[in-house]
């Protein structure tokens, strides 16, 4: 598939002397669901600014089909953006909102009506026509914004953390929207948010960013399952990562013990950080457990016991579990080599 959009060596410095990104490299293919996520302030906005036009870069290049759009004017770009408090002309109503852009472009009265009436469609708001702004829901207003993004036709949707307002509930049914938006249309989305759950179950591929860096960059699966140093791992879902040592292809050491793990490409005698995933440990009977530990507290999160255990050695770990346990009881911990993943050691440092 070709990319539609690609950042080569990009680099933000603002005035200040400040650099929010540094040296970013991304490629972006047409017609899929991309998310940019990493901590406040660590430069998603900028990237979405630098691709929309509305920022320029310090150094490197920007294309758009393979044209090189880095000094090309916003309004020139076939790209689209939904910003995080949506931006809508309060005083006007959802049509006259969405038919804006078409009208300061000169349309035909009766093609901006059919362009505006088909958005509205597309985000299900054929009946919210005449509504003022001011009375719809959180969610309807997103959806006007999407619909006055999308009568533009562009090929390119960029949404700036634009589900952050709406309450958890709405969020979710907003995520499944968007998501059936972007499929129907086949535009390729560009979603930026701090929400490392809701990058995972929305995205086709996730950039994860620190500190004006691309850390990794994947699907979602790829990212929660490998990921490459200990800033995407404490970052994207929560893990139990403990220091430890290659011994040979296979076996890996921590807690002063040995354990068989999936292949992981390191050199034995090399130091490693070993990360295990809390829903890969199951809690066992302590003879039956490769390490035991103390139940330390407990939380019940709807569908699933949030549990903190410390074992003989004085490490915390984090288990999730569908059964309840007790506090102070002793408990054995399993998990299958497979569930180990290792990653060089320092390959990052967590910051955030
Ligand atoms: P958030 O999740 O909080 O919106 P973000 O990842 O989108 O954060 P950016 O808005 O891209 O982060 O900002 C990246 C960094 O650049 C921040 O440290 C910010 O303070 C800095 N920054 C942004 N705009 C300017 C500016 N005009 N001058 C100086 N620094 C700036």
């Amino acid at each position: 598939m070709s990319n539609i959009i690609r950042l080569e060596h990009v680099r933000k410095e603002y005035d200040d002397g400040f650099v929010a990104l540094d040296d970013v490299n991304i490629s972006i293919e047409s017609g899929k669901f991309y998310s940019l996520v990493g901590p406040s302030g660590s430069g998603k906005t900028t990237i979405l600014r630098i691709i929309a036009g509305f920022s320029e870069v310090s150094a490197g290049k920007v294309f758009f089909d393979n044209q090189d759009i880095t000094h090309l004017d916003a309004a020139k770009r076939q790209i689209n953006t939904v910003f995080q408090n949506y931006a809508l002309f309060p005083h006007m109503n959802v049509f006259e909102n969405v038919a804006f852009g078409l009208k300061i472009k000169k349309k035909e009265k009766s093609e901006i009506i059919r362009s505006v009436k088909a958005a509205l469609h597309m985000v299900q708001l054929d009946d919210f026509v005449n509504r003022e702004i001011s009375e719809l829901s959180g969610g309807q207003q997103q959806r006007v914004a999407i619909a006055r993004a999308l009568v533009n036709k562009p090929q390119v949707l960029l949404l700036d953390e634009s589900l952050s307002a709406l309450d958890k509930r709405l969020r979710k049914d907003m995520q499944f929207e968007l998501r059936e938006i972007q499929k129907k249309l086949g535009i390729t989305f560009i979603f930026v948010t701090h929400d490392q759950e809701e990058a995972l179950a929305m995205s086709d591929e996730i950039f994860v960013l620190n500190q004006g860096t691309i850390q990794q960059s994947g699907t979602p699966v790829d990212i929660y399952d490998e990921p490459v140093n200990d800033f995407v791992a404490r970052f994207i879902g929560d893990s139990n990562i403990l220091n430890g040592r290659m011994i040979e292809d296979y076996l890996v050491e921590f807690n002063n013990r040995r354990f068989e793990c999936a292949d992981a490409g390191i050199k034995p005698g090399e130091k490693v950080e070993v990360v295990l995933r809390p829903e890969d440990l199951d809690i066992v009977e302590v003879a039956d457990g490769k390490l035991s530990a103390t139940v330390e507290s407990q939380l019940f999160l709807g569908d699933h016991f949030e549990i903190k255990a410390t074992d003989t050695d004085n490490n915390e770990w984090l288990i999730h579990s569908t059964n309840a346990s007790k506090i102070g009881k002793e408990i054995g911990l399993y998990f299958d080599p497979e569930d180990i993943h290792v990653m060089r050691f320092g390959e990052s440092e967590a910051e955030f």
